[in-house]
């Protein structure tokens, strides 16, 4: 019989840390705790399994199949913490959380306090001793359960939240400010108006009976599993719709119990930087949610922390030491222990800890542990000084890095001048490293409406999710370092500043105030997220120098990988930029871009109005200068390596301008007039240009073109030479269907070699391939083969040719497509594996059928995309290219391939 419910508690576990895809992350380390003798409240995990089965077979049959083991588990909780639930004595309480096999940090719901009600909340307060205590868990218990699992919650952003209004119904009626403020008989009164809402909006009663109650929780975190911003999440992150939510039901422990009780978040390394110092947040007299939500500022755990934190925010050291103690200085004894647990689970998980803790009245509890999200560079040096310090292996090291993450560190820095004039108007937290300018916009579901949006908000909820992915960076006026912002704005690479304090937002009038300046939606602003200060305006960017770690898991990559990787470059400092990376060679060097500088363009423009091929040879006559000059300017700064290019490709209307005002400049130059102008761009109209004139077919139609570009590549290579540079030429045809459009362009290339050898009397070596990215080219790939010297997989146009969707115009679909699931990703970012793989998986076969030593590398943007490099070593290629900038991932991603 299949096991649906997994106890733990008191040292003991039926889970483990290995079981991650069928408990959840949350539950499989729920379990692990115990067995490392970290003190966790006992409890149960519902798998993922009866979430999948819940989503399939409906309520009804999934919970008849597990009830009896939810009540088994619920007697063991009662047990060992000898409660009953919904006991008027000593009444049993629960939290019930979502845990996926991948955090979703906030994305889901939790239910916390379940089991009140009006028996209950007296037997609390009889065993606290405190009626308040006991009467303000139920209402924020009605309250929870309401919005969770009684769809009370607001559902536009214009509506207010109905429990929200009745507590500020009631202190305007006591004439009061602060929650804190209520006496019992206030909050009784909450729980009664609190309860009367829901069975004014739903018609339903509050369930009183608590078994009722921990059905309807579980039934809504399994619910919540498809929730827009769950989706959302799932998305962004690739988690797959199947894995579906553990649902974690725990004895309840309470952080607000009074001044011996607390609750936190800590992390066992700096998230931001990576620095090996241990440090969190902290609140007295609190419970769960209040040190995320940004409600109450928290305290820092350390005192070193605090110290810092004080500084930053211009606070003296004896308000600080006196309103913000670190817990390091309250609770001394607690935060000892609390530092042992902290290495005791870095030390056995290895990796860098994101944890919640609960002290209640002067006993430690965690709630969960994690690998912390990090930011790249915390990342790398994390990895990095696991390695040195003998704690992980280099494999390991090298799987801990995200290659997607790299790219955070090939980032914009501030420009130093810049920032030297720019002016500080307020100062935050530091809560995700980096630089971001953009205007501002107040509403996360209007991140879109400029190219560089600054989202700022009082604070940020789950909701903003996707507006926060969208903007530039993200500033809010509440909250502290492990805010909801501050966590996802560095689980996702963003800029960060928080709980920026001097920052007054209005959203009704789409303006905030900073020390009495007024900035409107659409204003200027810049953050730095690894210093916390807002600039006014705009302030300029630079890329980032790299770390020295940084270069140590390139060494990681180098020593692991079998692929090479190659660069798209089309200029000699792009060719630079990327060999600093460690690219090795070329892999598409696409030459059409040289055509468009200055003189060049009124050339090829006279190439393309030429009416017989003498005046195109007189026309290219002019262009092969330039173009030798590209060539030998761009193999010379990849001496030593292959450099690929490929023979002109895009359709001949790119060259003609195709609005009037141009097209009157292109006629005085050119000495024609505006209607000849007009006519040749009319003539070069085609229907479906990506499938029209273009790619080899104007070499074959106009063969002086390849003959003039092959020229330029063996005359510069060959002036490379004689000046003792290694210059490696490999010439591509591009968008070849049958293996004779291929031929003829090869001979064409050979006899112009032959030729250029015995006019300057030295010879250079050199390929000619071809470019896979028709279809038919993969399909016959034996016979293209026997003439290619070397393959590279286009995957952008055979991507656009297997599915038949215009690479130009597919943005109009492909989101609602991957919405609707209909795709999984965006195929021209992510390579079908399926479909279009079957091709290139083909191509390779077929053309190493007839040529075992034949190179294969790919060009097409999936060179640079994790699972596609990944992808491209399972097929046996020799190298993936990809642009400058991605050249990194793509060396990490080939590493990490090759580790599987
Ligand atoms: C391709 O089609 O994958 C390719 C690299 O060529 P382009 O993007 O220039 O068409
Ligand atoms: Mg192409």
């Amino acid at each position: 019989m299949t096991k649906h419910v997994y106890t733990f508690g008191a040292g003991k576990a039926e889970g483990k840390a290995g079981m991650k895809n069928l408990l959840g992350g949350k539950g499989a380390n729920l379990a692990e705790m115990n067995l490392i003798g970290v003190p966790v409240p006992p409890g149960f995990t519902i798998t993922t399994e009866v979430c999948t089965k819940y989503n399939e077979d409906g309520q009804e049959k999934t919970f008849a199949a597990i009830k009896e083991e939810v009540e088994a588990a619920v007697a063991m909780v009662e047990e060992l913490t000898e409660t009953t639930f919904g006991d008027k004595e000593n009444p049993c309480l629960l939290s019930v959380r979502s845990g996926a096999r991948a955090s979703m940090p906030g994305m889901m719901d939790t239910v916390l306090n379940l089991g009140m009600n009006n028996d209950a909340v007296e037997g609390i307060a009889k065993k606290s001793g405190n009626d308040r205590f006991a009467w303000d868990s139920y209402r924020r218990f009605v309250q929870m359960y309401g919005d969770v699992v009684m769809d009370m919650k607001p559902s536009s952003k214009e509506e207010s939240d109905p429990f929200e209004e009745i507590i500020e119904e009631l202190k305007e009626e006591k004439g009061i400010q602060l929650d804190t403020e209520f006496t019992t008989d206030d909050l009784k009164e909450l729980v009664r108006r609190f309860k009367a809402a829901v069975k004014n909006k739903t018609g339903k009663d509050f369930p009183t009976d608590p078994w009722q109650q921990l059905w309807g929780a579980v039934a809504a975190v399994f619910g919540s599993w498809n929730n827009p911003r769950a989706n959302y999440y799932r998305r962004m992150e690739q988690i797959p719709d199947e894995w579906g939510t553990a649902v974690n039901v725990q004895a309840m422990v309470f952080g607000n119990m009074g001044d011996s009780s607390a609750t936190g978040v800590a992390f066992t390394r700096d998230a931001g930087t990576g620095e090996d110092v241990f440090n969190g947040e902290y609140l007295i007299n609190a419970q769960g949610e209040d040190v995320v939500a940004g409600i109450r500022t928290p305290q820092e755990i350390t005192l070193s922390g605090s110290k810092k934190w004080a500084d930053l925010q211009g606070i003296s050291e004896e308000v600080r030491a006196s309103k913000y103690p670190s817990l390091e200085e309250a609770m001394p004894e607690l935060y000892n222990q609390l530092n042992d647990v902290q290495q005791k689970l870095e030390d056995h998980y290895s990796d860098m800890q994101d944890l919640e803790f609960t002290i209640q009245e002067g006993k430690l509890w965690l709630l969960q542990t994690r690998n912390g999200k990090r930011t790249g560079a915390a990342m790398v040096k994390i990895a990095v000084d696991m390695l040195e310090a003998g704690n992980i292996d280099d494999k390991t090291a090298l799987t801990r890095i995200d290659a997607n993450k790299l790219d955070e560190l090939l980032h914009p820095v501030f420009i130093p001048a810049a920032l030297e004039s720019a002016n500080v108007i307020a100062k935050g937290l530091p809560a995700s490293p980096g630089a971001a300018t953009g205007q501002v916009i107040f509403f996360a579901d209007e991140a879109a409406k400029y190219d560089k949006s600054i989202l700022v908000r009082i604070e940020t909820s789950p909701e903003d999710l996707e507006g926060m992915h969208i903007a530039k960076g993200i500033l809010t006026a509440r909250g502290g370092m492990t805010s909801h912002a501050a966590v996802v704005a560095r689980g996702m690479g963003k800029c960060c500043v928080s709980g920026a304090g001097a920052v007054k937002i209005n959203y009704k009038s789409r303006s905030m105030t900073i020390d009495g300046k007024e900035f409107k939606e659409g204003d200027w602003i810049s953050l730095n997220g690894s210093t916390g200060k807002v600039y006014e305006g705009k302030v300029e960017t630079k890329n980032p120098d790299m770390s020295g770690d940084f270069g140590k898991v390139m060494d990681l990559a180098e020593k692991f990988a079998r692929m090479k990787v190659r660069t798209n470059a089309d200029s000699p400092n792009d060719a630079k930029v990327a060999r600093k990376f460690g690219a090795e060679g070329i892999g598409l060097c696409r030459t059409e871009h040289m055509f468009f500088e200055g003189e060049r363009i009124k050339a090829m423009r006279e190439m393309i109005l030429s009416n017989n091929e003498t005046e195109r040879r007189k026309a290219l006559g002019k262009l092969l200068p330039y173009q030798r000059e590209d060539f030998e300017g761009i193999l010379e700064a990849m001496a030593g390596y292959g450099v690929t290019i490929r023979l002109l490709d895009p359709p001949l209307h790119e060259f003609v301008p195709h609005e009037e005002a141009n097209q009157k400049d292109m006629a005085n130059e050119m000495g024609i007039s505006v209607e000849e102008v007009k006519a040749l761009v009319e003539d070069l109209h085609e229907f479906n240009p990506m499938l029209g004139h273009r790619g080899c077919r104007l070499g074959n139609t106009y063969p002086e073109i390849t003959e003039m570009q092959a020229r330029a590549i063996i005359e510069a290579a060959v002036n490379l030479k004689q000046k003792g540079v290694d210059a490696r030429p490999e010439i591509m045809v591009p968008l070849i269907g049958t293996v004779k459009e291929l031929k003829l362009q090869a001979d064409i290339i050979h006899e112009t070699a032959k030729k250029v050898f015995e006019e300057k009397g030295a010879e250079v070596d050199y390929l000619v391939g071809t470019m896979i990215e028709v279809p038919r080219a993969a399909v016959t790939a034996d016979e293209v083969a026997e003439v290619a010297e070397f393959f590279s997989f286009g995957t952008n146009d055979l991507t656009q040719m297997t599915f038949g969707y215009s690479r130009d115009d597919a943005g109009k679909f492909l989101p609602i497509y991957i919405e609707k699931g209909i795709l999984k990703n965006d195929p021209f970012q992510v390579l079908d594996q399926g479909g279009v793989g079957q091709l290139v998986q083909m191509g390779v076969d077929k053309g190493r059928s007839v040529k075992s030593d034949l190179k294969v590398g790919i060009c097409g943007e999936h060179g640079g995309e994790p699972s596609s490099v990944m992808f491209c070593n399972t097929v046996g290629m020799d190298y993936v290219s990809c642009s400058p900038y991605r050249v990194p991932i793509a060396r990490v991603a080939a590493a990490q391939a090759n580790l599987k």
